[in-house]
């Protein structure tokens, strides 16, 4: 049960919803975007999320499109994840979400919110990190499109107020040849103890990890060590693993060092398979 009242709105265009969120906000009613809902609820029963008004954005038109537009794929914010990994228009990315939560939560989990969540893994953004997509944001100014390796550092930094609307990506990353290995301590649902995507764009591997530390990154520097194909495969796991400067994730799902090795295993799982090397 939440425990508290709130209102509920539900705006038809990205103008009304930015203009509802700064009429809630100069209100006092703390106001925040709603899209699957599984996290504010989540949290709203316990307490971490408190809020007055609720802003649904499953009608705003963008949000709800996924679709080839001028050669980019549209990835509206409040597409839910069973949708992407049924329509499958960018396999990494079906790939990537089909291993979050079960399906029926995954029914409800959208593109936008798992990006946008506290909780996180966020894992969803792997593909779109490895992909150089765009992010489509709402503003009390207007629109703006930004890459995403300029605005995705640890979470999406929107500023107060911002709605996610979409993520476009370019249609040559969409085929591109792609693995994305998720290790679980058990079952075959939960939050992932170490998920690598990874995308293979003009013979070079990039490399994108959730679950190593508080946040989900891309590391250039780790995608040059990893193709140097100067070295053995052992020596360039290696050096790219140890020379990773992140904060270390030690809790019950399992201790840094542990996540380390199991990232070291899925990297040479990565490297077999898109590049046949043992
Ligand atoms: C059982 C279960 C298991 C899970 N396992 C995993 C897992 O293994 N890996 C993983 O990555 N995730 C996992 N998740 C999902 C994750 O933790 C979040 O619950 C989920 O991603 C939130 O998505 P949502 O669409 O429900 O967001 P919502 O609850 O609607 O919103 C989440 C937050 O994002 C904000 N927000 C939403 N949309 C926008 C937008 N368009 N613009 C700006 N802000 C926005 C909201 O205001 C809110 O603060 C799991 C969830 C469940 C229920």
């Amino acid at each position: 049960m939440i425990s508290y009242d709130f209102e509920y709105y539900l705006p038809l265009s990205m103008k009304e919803a930015v203009q509802l969120y700064k009429d809630l906000h100069e209100r006092g009613k703390e106001p925040i975007y709603y899209s699957g809902g599984t996290e504010i609820i989540t949290l709203g029963r316990l307490n971490v999320v408190k809020t007055r008004a609720i802003i649904d954005i499953k009608q705003i038109p963008e949000c709800r499109t996924f679709q080839i537009q001028q050669s980019n794929l549209f990835t509206g914010a409040a597409i839910p994840l069973t949708v992407i990994e049924e329509t499958n228009l960018f396999p990494l990315l079906s790939k990537t979400v089909s291993e979050i939560a079960d399906r029926t939560a995954r029914n409800k989990i959208t593109a936008g919110g798992n990006i946008c969540g506290q909780i996180f893994y966020r894992e969803a953004v792997l593909p779109f990190l490895l992909s150089d997509s765009q992010m489509v944001i709402a503003g009390s100014s207007g629109i703006r499109t930004v890459f995403i390796n300029e605005i995705f550092n640890e979470k999406l930094l929107l500023e107060p107020g911002e709605l996610l609307v979409g993520i476009k990506t370019e249609q040559r990353f969409l085929d591109m040849p792609f693995v994305s290995i998720k290790r679980r301590r058990q079952w075959n649902t939960g939050y992932p103890l170490i998920t690598v995507a990874a995308l293979k764009v003009n013979g070079e591997i990039r490399i994108a990890i959730s679950g190593l530390t508080t946040y989900p990154f891309r590391s250039k520097q780790m995608e040059e060590q990893l193709n140097n194909k100067e070295y053995s495969l052992n020596h360039r796991i290696d050096e790219a693993v140890q020379s990773l400067k992140v904060p270390p994730l030690d809790d019950s799902e399992g201790s840094f060092q542990y996540r380390l090795f199991v990232l070291k295993n899925i990297l040479h799982e990565v490297f077999q398979q898109l590049e046949g090397e043992a």
